[in-house]
Protein backbone atom coordinates (compact mmCIF):
# COMPACT_ATOMS: atom_id res chain seq x y z
CA UNK A 1 0.00 0.00 0.00
CA UNK A 2 1.38 3.55 -0.78
CA UNK A 3 1.30 6.31 0.99
CA UNK A 4 -1.53 7.88 -0.74
CA UNK A 5 -3.81 4.75 -0.21
CA UNK A 6 -2.95 4.48 3.51
CA UNK A 7 -3.89 7.96 3.68
CA UNK A 8 -6.91 8.21 1.78
CA UNK A 9 -8.02 5.02 3.77
CA UNK A 10 -7.41 6.49 7.09
CA UNK A 11 -9.53 9.82 6.21
CA UNK A 12 -12.18 7.35 5.36
CA UNK A 13 -12.00 5.86 8.31
CA UNK A 14 -12.68 8.83 10.44
CA UNK A 15 -15.40 10.25 8.33
CA UNK A 16 -17.23 6.92 9.59
CA UNK A 17 -16.16 6.99 13.01
CA UNK A 18 -17.88 11.05 12.58
CA UNK A 19 -20.68 9.48 11.41
CA UNK A 20 -20.61 6.96 14.05
CA UNK A 21 -20.23 9.04 16.95
CA UNK A 22 -22.94 11.55 15.92
CA UNK A 23 -25.18 8.75 15.70
CA UNK A 24 -24.45 7.60 19.39
CA UNK A 25 -25.04 11.26 20.44
CA UNK A 26 -28.13 11.41 18.76
CA UNK A 27 -29.40 8.30 20.25
CA UNK A 28 -28.14 9.41 23.55
CA UNK A 29 -29.73 12.72 23.65
CA UNK A 30 -33.09 11.00 22.72
CA UNK A 31 -32.68 8.87 25.76
CA UNK A 32 -32.54 11.94 27.55
CA UNK A 33 -34.72 13.64 26.51
CA UNK A 34 -37.83 14.64 28.81
CA UNK A 35 -40.97 15.48 26.94
CA UNK A 36 -42.00 18.67 27.85
CA UNK A 37 -45.93 18.28 26.12
CA UNK A 38 -48.24 15.58 25.66
CA UNK A 39 -46.73 15.27 21.51
CA UNK A 40 -43.58 14.96 22.54
CA UNK A 41 -44.28 11.99 24.62
CA UNK A 42 -46.55 10.43 22.42
CA UNK A 43 -43.16 10.98 19.69
CA UNK A 44 -40.83 9.50 21.65
CA UNK A 45 -43.26 6.18 23.53
CA UNK A 46 -43.41 5.40 19.25
CA UNK A 47 -46.85 6.15 19.13
CA UNK A 48 -46.23 8.76 16.07
CA UNK A 49 -44.31 7.10 13.35
CA UNK A 50 -43.54 9.98 11.23
CA UNK A 51 -43.10 13.60 10.59
CA UNK A 52 -46.18 13.15 7.90
CA UNK A 53 -48.08 11.93 10.45
CA UNK A 54 -47.25 14.31 13.45
CA UNK A 55 -48.01 17.34 11.17
CA UNK A 56 -51.44 15.41 9.43
CA UNK A 57 -52.53 15.83 13.28
CA UNK A 58 -52.35 19.60 13.05
CA UNK A 59 -48.68 19.65 15.16
CA UNK A 60 -46.32 21.98 15.55
CA UNK A 61 -42.75 20.94 16.76
CA UNK A 62 -42.06 22.63 19.76
CA UNK A 63 -39.65 20.73 20.98
CA UNK A 64 -36.36 19.87 18.31
CA UNK A 65 -36.20 15.88 19.86
CA UNK A 66 -39.85 15.85 18.07
CA UNK A 67 -37.42 15.95 14.98
CA UNK A 68 -34.52 13.86 16.04
CA UNK A 69 -36.49 10.67 16.76
CA UNK A 70 -38.87 11.54 13.95
CA UNK A 71 -36.10 11.83 10.91
CA UNK A 72 -32.65 9.98 12.42
CA UNK A 73 -31.46 10.20 8.90
CA UNK A 74 -31.59 14.78 8.85
CA UNK A 75 -27.91 16.17 7.41
CA UNK A 76 -26.99 19.26 8.83
CA UNK A 77 -24.95 21.72 7.71
CA UNK A 78 -23.92 25.10 8.26
CA UNK A 79 -24.63 27.67 5.08
CA UNK A 80 -23.68 30.94 6.69
CA UNK A 81 -21.60 31.97 9.80
CA UNK A 82 -20.58 36.17 10.90
CA UNK A 83 -18.80 37.56 13.37
CA UNK A 84 -20.58 40.77 14.49
CA UNK A 85 -19.16 43.78 16.05
CA UNK A 86 -21.34 46.13 18.13
CA UNK A 87 -19.85 49.33 19.51
CA UNK A 88 -21.15 50.19 22.57
CA UNK A 89 -19.75 52.67 25.27
CA UNK A 90 -17.88 49.87 27.19
CA UNK A 91 -16.17 48.95 23.97
CA UNK A 92 -16.77 46.44 21.03
CA UNK A 93 -18.85 43.77 21.85
CA UNK A 94 -18.25 40.86 19.27
CA UNK A 95 -21.08 38.11 18.43
CA UNK A 96 -21.21 35.08 15.65
CA UNK A 97 -24.11 34.47 13.75
CA UNK A 98 -24.54 31.14 12.38
CA UNK A 99 -26.93 29.80 9.55
CA UNK A 100 -27.47 25.67 9.37
CA UNK A 101 -29.73 24.09 7.06
CA UNK A 102 -31.18 20.61 8.05
CA UNK A 103 -33.24 18.31 5.80
CA UNK A 104 -33.47 14.40 4.81
CA UNK A 105 -33.03 14.51 1.54
CA UNK A 106 -36.28 13.65 0.69
CA UNK A 107 -39.38 15.97 1.43
CA UNK A 108 -38.56 17.88 4.80
CA UNK A 109 -35.94 21.21 4.85
CA UNK A 110 -35.80 23.62 7.29
CA UNK A 111 -32.90 26.83 8.05
CA UNK A 112 -32.32 28.16 11.46
CA UNK A 113 -30.37 31.60 12.19
CA UNK A 114 -29.13 31.75 15.91
CA UNK A 115 -26.45 34.78 17.55
CA UNK A 116 -24.33 33.75 20.55
CA UNK A 117 -21.43 35.32 22.07
CA UNK A 118 -19.48 31.99 21.26
CA UNK A 119 -19.16 30.04 17.79
CA UNK A 120 -20.83 26.85 19.38
CA UNK A 121 -23.12 28.10 21.13
CA UNK A 122 -24.04 29.94 18.31
CA UNK A 123 -24.37 26.78 15.69
CA UNK A 124 -25.80 24.72 18.37
CA UNK A 125 -28.80 27.37 18.70
CA UNK A 126 -29.19 27.33 14.89
CA UNK A 127 -29.49 23.66 14.69
CA UNK A 128 -32.20 23.62 17.41
CA UNK A 129 -34.49 26.73 15.09
CA UNK A 130 -33.75 24.63 12.04
CA UNK A 131 -35.64 21.32 13.34
CA UNK A 132 -38.12 23.46 14.71
CA UNK A 133 -39.04 25.78 11.47
CA UNK A 134 -38.76 22.20 9.25
CA UNK A 135 -41.09 22.53 6.36
CA UNK A 136 -42.58 19.88 4.09
CA UNK A 137 -41.93 20.14 0.41
CA UNK A 138 -43.30 18.52 -2.85
CA UNK A 139 -41.01 17.29 -5.68
CA UNK A 140 -42.29 15.55 -9.02
CA UNK A 141 -41.55 15.87 -12.70
CA UNK A 142 -43.03 19.02 -14.26
CA UNK A 143 -40.85 18.86 -16.86
CA UNK A 144 -42.46 18.89 -20.27
CA UNK A 145 -39.77 17.21 -22.27
CA UNK A 146 -39.59 14.35 -19.73
CA UNK A 147 -43.30 13.48 -18.07
CA UNK A 148 -41.85 10.38 -16.20
CA UNK A 149 -43.77 10.87 -13.14
CA UNK A 150 -40.85 10.55 -10.85
CA UNK A 151 -40.11 12.77 -8.44
CA UNK A 152 -36.50 14.42 -9.32
CA UNK A 153 -37.21 17.88 -10.04
CA UNK A 154 -39.90 20.24 -8.61
CA UNK A 155 -43.77 20.04 -9.89
CA UNK A 156 -44.21 23.45 -10.95
CA UNK A 157 -42.46 26.91 -11.25
CA UNK A 158 -42.04 28.28 -7.97
CA UNK A 159 -40.48 31.28 -6.52
CA UNK A 160 -39.46 32.67 -3.50
CA UNK A 161 -38.18 36.04 -2.01
CA UNK A 162 -36.35 37.01 0.69
CA UNK A 163 -35.11 40.82 1.44
CA UNK A 164 -34.40 41.82 -2.61
CA UNK A 165 -33.14 38.27 -4.03
CA UNK A 166 -35.98 36.24 -6.06
CA UNK A 167 -35.33 32.54 -6.29
CA UNK A 168 -37.51 30.91 -9.29
CA UNK A 169 -36.94 27.13 -9.72
CA UNK A 170 -38.59 25.59 -12.56
CA UNK A 171 -38.77 22.24 -13.63
CA UNK A 172 -36.06 20.40 -15.72
CA UNK A 173 -35.76 16.71 -17.42
CA UNK A 174 -34.17 14.16 -16.18
CA UNK A 175 -30.05 14.20 -16.47
CA UNK A 176 -30.11 18.08 -16.24
CA UNK A 177 -28.57 18.09 -13.02
CA UNK A 178 -28.77 21.28 -10.61
CA UNK A 179 -28.35 24.17 -12.72
CA UNK A 180 -27.70 26.83 -9.79
CA UNK A 181 -25.87 28.87 -7.82
CA UNK A 182 -23.72 27.49 -5.55
CA UNK A 183 -25.03 28.70 -2.77
CA UNK A 184 -28.10 27.06 -3.24
CA UNK A 185 -27.02 23.59 -4.31
CA UNK A 186 -26.99 22.24 -0.39
CA UNK A 187 -31.27 23.83 -0.08
CA UNK A 188 -31.87 21.66 -3.44
CA UNK A 189 -29.57 18.42 -2.16
CA UNK A 190 -30.87 18.40 1.00
CA UNK A 191 -34.33 18.52 -0.40
CA UNK A 192 -34.09 15.70 -2.78
CA UNK A 193 -34.34 17.73 -6.01
CA UNK A 194 -32.07 16.07 -8.56
CA UNK A 195 -32.84 17.88 -11.94
CA UNK A 196 -33.84 21.92 -11.76
CA UNK A 197 -32.75 25.10 -14.17
CA UNK A 198 -33.41 28.13 -12.16
CA UNK A 199 -33.79 32.17 -12.56
CA UNK A 200 -32.72 34.69 -9.73
CA UNK A 201 -33.10 38.30 -9.12
CA UNK A 202 -31.33 40.72 -6.98
CA UNK A 203 -28.26 42.47 -6.56
CA UNK A 204 -26.70 41.05 -2.94
CA UNK A 205 -23.70 38.40 -2.10
CA UNK A 206 -26.16 37.34 0.60
CA UNK A 207 -25.75 33.89 0.97
CA UNK A 208 -28.49 33.69 3.39
CA UNK A 209 -31.12 35.64 1.38
CA UNK A 210 -30.46 33.16 -1.96
CA UNK A 211 -30.89 30.30 0.96
CA UNK A 212 -33.85 31.86 2.48
CA UNK A 213 -35.13 32.61 -0.98
CA UNK A 214 -34.51 28.63 -2.56
CA UNK A 215 -36.33 27.62 0.30
CA UNK A 216 -39.51 29.62 -0.22
CA UNK A 217 -39.48 28.62 -3.20
CA UNK A 218 -39.41 24.62 -2.13
CA UNK A 219 -42.05 25.15 0.11
CA UNK A 220 -44.67 26.81 -1.83
CA UNK A 221 -44.60 23.61 -4.07
CA UNK A 222 -46.32 22.35 -1.22
CA UNK A 223 -49.37 25.04 -1.04
CA UNK A 224 -51.80 23.01 -1.94
CA UNK A 225 -54.14 25.38 -3.66
CA UNK A 226 -51.56 26.71 -5.66
CA UNK A 227 -50.63 23.42 -6.99
CA UNK A 228 -54.29 22.06 -7.70
CA UNK A 229 -54.68 25.55 -9.73
CA UNK A 230 -52.09 24.20 -11.74
CA UNK A 231 -53.19 20.95 -12.36
CA UNK A 232 -56.60 21.81 -13.55
CA UNK A 233 -54.31 24.25 -16.34
CA UNK A 234 -52.33 21.59 -17.45
CA UNK A 235 -55.39 18.91 -17.51
CA UNK A 236 -56.81 21.70 -19.59
CA UNK A 237 -54.48 22.18 -22.04
CA UNK A 238 -54.00 18.57 -22.88
ZN1 LIG B 1 -39.12 13.49 -15.27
Amino acid sequence: MTEREKRGKRRKRTDEEIQLKKQEDNQKAISDWVPHTKIGKNVKDGEIKSLDDFFAKGNKIIEPHIVDVLVPELKEKMVDFKKTTKVTRQGRNFSFRAAVLVGDGDSYIGLGTAKDKEKFPAINKATRNAKLAIKKIRRGCGSWECRCNQSHSVPFQVSGKSSSVTVTLLPAPKGTGLVVGDNIKAVLNFAGVKDVWSKTKGNTASTLDFVKAAIDALVSTNNVRLSEDITKKLEEKK
